[in-house]
């Protein structure tokens, strides 16, 4: 058996009920396994087996007491998956589906999609399986200050810096970075996607939905093809759907359909995205709300958004929420790009529909870059205590972008994959990671 199939099977036969971590490291690994077969200087320095385990899991109790004065318990995670480039760096993810093989698989993803950005960063994911969904401020409050409590010892500006994911938005980021502060008795750029009154940077809020749109942009022209009239399907109405949304607009582009949990809504003139906003960051409502805004529009129960006709498909919601069957019907329907704003949330399944139909397909790692590639802007910015202008910043996102575009088009060009972005993604990212740990020796 080769390398790769053997350290896959070894390490799914250890790590049982961890399915989506099963599928993150099958995706890597099989994408892998002509490059690393080939060059047996990583298996003798064990590249693989210590990529797969992490350098360190932490598990942890959060308790607090909610509004009726009762105890409640959330579990916490944080994942230092790998710092061969730099301080771990990830998010932190409050949604009640928060388990160890979710964390783990994101770390791992992380992993990777930073050492694309060229940026000094590791990789690290965390969060819990607390659900923000109808708490009051205080309760929010009351839960980060003792998540930070426990999670403040093992992270700061050069170990582990997260930043915000599903659930965690600048609210939560204030409260956690506030009570990091307290008890660290120290100012520093601990977290990412700060407020900008506290060290926060510009476009950060913006970036990971922007960098999708650039490198999606770049990609198309590379096809003769752009945004301009185009019609585009977004899945998710959180930080990364609606800053596409708004970039794809201003691109020519006509956002016809959002989501969230609960379903979708249509709108056959373009969605307004004022009236979205207000609806979910400022009301903290449903989507189902949007028909009062704009009665013509129609709203959905359910997960069906993948059956509007569109010629771009930018899921930015959640892990596996495009399956085969929706891959199926988005290419019937004449799609021909898509794009991953959220993290894996296209299944291996679609993905090999894509690929077979010749699809651009913009993998997540190197499609949703933007996000931590500002933070990594931002990490600078508070080192030097000197704050970048919106367009100072923007203009370093799209450059990121654009290298990140030049790279995984380099990397799938150079195995002979041209165009498999899949591909290209996985190489370039492993290439500079496996560098790193071959000289710093046996760790
Ligand atoms: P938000 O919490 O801001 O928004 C998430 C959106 O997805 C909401 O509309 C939510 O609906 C919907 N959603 C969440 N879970 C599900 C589910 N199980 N089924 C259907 N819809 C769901 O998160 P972000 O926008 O920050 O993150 C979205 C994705 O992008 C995630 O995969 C994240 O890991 C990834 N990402 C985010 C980055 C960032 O900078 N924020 C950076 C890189 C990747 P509802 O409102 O009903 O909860």
């Amino acid at each position: 058996m080769s390398y790769t199939r053997r350290v896959l099977a070894w390490a799914i036969q250890n790590n049982p009920n961890e399915p989506e971590f099963h599928q993150a490291i099958t995706e890597i690994f099989t994408s892998l396994k002509p490059f690393v077969d080939s060059r047996p200087e990583y298996e003798k320095a064990g590249i693989l087996e210590r990529l797969i385990e992490p350098e360190r899991v932490i598990i942890f109790r959060i308790p607090w007491v909610d509004d009726a004065g009762k105890v409640q318990v959330n579990k916490g995670y944080r994942v230092q998956y790998n710092s061969a480039l730099g301080p771990y760096k990830g998010g932190l993810r409050f949604h009640p589906s928060v388990s160890l093989s979710i964390m783990k698989f994101l770390a791992f993803e992380q992993t990777f999609k930073n050492s694309l950005t060229g940026q000094p960063l590791g990789g690290g994911k965390g969060g819990a399986d607390f659900n923000p969904k109808g708490r009051s401020d205080r309760e929010i409050m009351a839960f980060c200050q003792s998540l930070m409590t426990e999670l403040s010892r093992h992270i700061g500006a050069n170990t582990d810096v997260p930043a915000g994911d599903i659930g965690v938005g600048a609210r939560e980021i204030g409260f956690m970075y506030g009570q990091y502060k307290r008890l660290a008795n120290c100012v520093e750029g601990v977290f990412t996607g700060k407020g900008l009154s506290y060290g926060g940077s510009l476009v950060r809020t913006e970036a990971t939905g922007y960098g999708l749109i650039y490198l999606m942009d770049g990609m198309l022209k590379r096809r003769g093809e752009t945004f301009e009239g185009k019609t585009v399907v977004i899945s998710g109405s959180g930080n990364v759907a609606i800053n596409a949304a708004q970039k794809c607009t201003q691109l020519g582009g006509k956002v016809v359909a959002l989501s969230d949990s609960n379903g979708y809504i249509y709108d056959a003139d373009g969605i307004d995205i004022d009236a979205v906003k207000l609806i979910k960051e400022v009301k903290r409502g449903r989507l189902s709300m949007y028909k009062k805004h704009r009665p013509d529009s129609v709203y959905q129960d359910g997960r069906g958004i993948w059956s509007i006709p569109c010629d771009i498909a930018l899921p930015c919601a959640t892990q596996n929420e495009l399956h085969e069957e929706d891959a199926k019907i988005l290419v019937k329907n004449g799609c021909i790009a898509v794009g991953e704003g959220a993290n894996m949330p296209t299944t291996l399944e679609a993905t090999d529909v894509f690929l077979k139909n010749k699809v651009l397909f913009l993998p997540g790692k190197a499609a949703n870059a933007g996000g931590v590639s500002t933070s990594a802007l931002e990490m600078a910015q508070n080192s030097m205590r000197i704050p970048w202008t919106f367009e100072e910043v923007d203009e370093k996102l799209k450059e990121i972008m654009a290298n990140i575009g030049k790279s995984i088009d380099e990397a799938a060009k150079e195995a002979d994959f041209e165009g498999n972005f899949v591909v290209g993604a996985n190489i370039a990212g492993f290439k500079k990671l496996a560098e790193a740990m071959m000289q710093q020796g046996v760790v």
